[in-house]
């Protein structure tokens, strides 16, 4: 018996009678960032495995334990590409795209891969979208930055999300904010996730982000790091709140949003969908001030986010907004002997070559048959050839929507499209 194979797990394939969806939600993405101002760029799928380890933090699950890592032929090592930010901002750097202007706004949709337990909203191979804004550091670019993903959402029709705010603060703020956390969480160390053990010691911000029912619960007085803000990055959050205000956005603070990449500071934020069950989050972003220096370039301010597909899906077909796929041919030609044949094929071509979807079915026999399969593809007109068709040079057309029929001369017909 010969072996059956299938997809790798944590991966799918989009098949064609759902592909029209995705086909929308990235049309649609392309539309609204472009509004903004936000240009495209395309990385490659892998990159050095440096790119990544040194911008998003050795120590990061990402980095550590999700990373698709190979080697090449001649032993270089590489990473397929876990999340976008750090390869526009390598690219940014590398092809110097800040010169001559203050602020460079750039957006990708692209495949990202992450080795993670897959379920339901999270797989190993997905699609993201992202918006990057790199040279400045006002708070308008900030709630601009979000601006550009709730107008998203509502292009898309989706009403089901609220946009959570934060502020993480600098690193001059987060030092006393640790030990904070550290005083707090102290008491507890012995009943924490292995985890959460491990992020006391590195990354005490993290504790707060724990998914585990025990972890979340201990976590849940633990102090806000919005009262251990410094003055810049206090006023830095009030002026991306006033900002949202004038977009008109609605949000939630929520001061126990963390982002999962060491680069993140100031504005953290997460647009949530509460009935996607357990991977509610549509997408994230925030300010990441220290990535371009970080990552070779001159020091550059930037704010960014990401989002997937898949939830976006999810969360369009939960509020019923797709209307099904909207791909009917203009025309089916309808043959009547072997003889129409040649015809039938010129005609195609020509009416294909002038941008029309056109259909025909060489196999199909009978007139009956043909009819069937024209109107299962609810295309809008029918074209005959049959003998006297042939012999007189004309067409009969039918609109299948009317049913009105009428004769037209070839001739006619054709120079009416060009
Ligand atoms: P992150 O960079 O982890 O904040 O991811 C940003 C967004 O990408 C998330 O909010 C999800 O919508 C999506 N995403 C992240 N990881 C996955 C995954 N493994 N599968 C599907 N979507 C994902």
């Amino acid at each position: 018996m010969t072996t059956r194979y299938t997809v790798p797990r944590g991966t799918y394939d989009i098949l064609p009678s759902d592909s029209f969806k995705w086909e929308f939600l990235e049309s649609t993405f392309r539309q609204v960032a472009k509004l903004y101002g936000y240009r495209e760029i395309s990385t490659p799928m892998f990159e050095q495995v440096e790119v990544f380890e040194r911008s998003a933090g050795d120590k990061t699950d990402i980095v550590q334990k999700e990373m698709y890592r190979f080697t090449d032929r001649k032993g270089r090592s590489f990473a397929l590409r876990p999340e976008g930010t750090a390869p526009v901002i390598r690219s940014f750097v590398e092809n110097n795209l800040g010169a001559n202007v203050n602020v460079t706004k750039l957006f990708y949709i692209g495949s990202m891969f992450r080795y993670d337990r897959p379920q339901s909203g999270r797989s190993r191979q997905f699609s993201q979208y992202g918006c990057e804004c790199i040279g400045s550091n006002h708070p308008y670019y900030d709630a601009e930055n979000i601006a550009v993903f709730w107008t998203y959402l509502k292009t898309l029709g989706l009403k089901n999300f609220v946009v959570e705010i934060n502020s993480i603060g600098c690193p001059d703020c987060s030092e006393a904010y640790h030990i904070a956390l550290k005083q707090y969480f102290y008491k507890s160390l012995d009943v924490l996730c292995p985890d959460c053990k491990d992020r006391y010691e590195k990354k005490p911000k993290r504790l707060l982000d724990c998914k585990v029912s025990k972890c979340k619960e201990i976590s849940l007085y633990a102090p806000s790091m919005l009262d251990f803000l410094d003055q810049k990055c206090n006023t830095h959050f009030l002026e991306v709140q006033k900002y949202l205000d004038m977009f008109q956005i609605a949000y939630i603070v929520n001061p126990r949003i963390v982002r999962g990449l060491d680069y993140y500071s100031q504005t953290a934020f997460e647009f949530i969908n509460n009935n996607l069950g357990a991977q509610n989050a549509l997408g994230g972003g925030g300010r990441y001030d220290g990535l371009v220096q970080q990552m070779g370039g001159k020091d550059t301010p930037a704010v960014g986010f990401a989002g997937g597909f898949s939830r976006l899906l999810l969360s369009m077909e939960q509020e019923n907004l797709y209307q099904g796929e909207n791909q009917r041919p203009k025309y089916y030609i309808a043959t009547l002997s072997e003889k129409a044949t040649p015809v039938a094929i010129k005609l195609i071509h020509f009416l294909r070559t002038k941008g029309h979807y056109t259909e025909f079915e060489i196999e199909k026999t009978s007139m009956k048959a043909q009819m069937k399969s024209a109107d299962k593809l609810k295309a809008e007109f029918v074209i005959f050839l049959g003998e006297e068709e042939i012999e007189k040079k004309y067409l009969t057309i039918k609109n299948m929507d009317t049913t009105a029929q009428w004769k037209v001369e070839e001739k006619e017909f054709i120079a009416s499209m060009t």
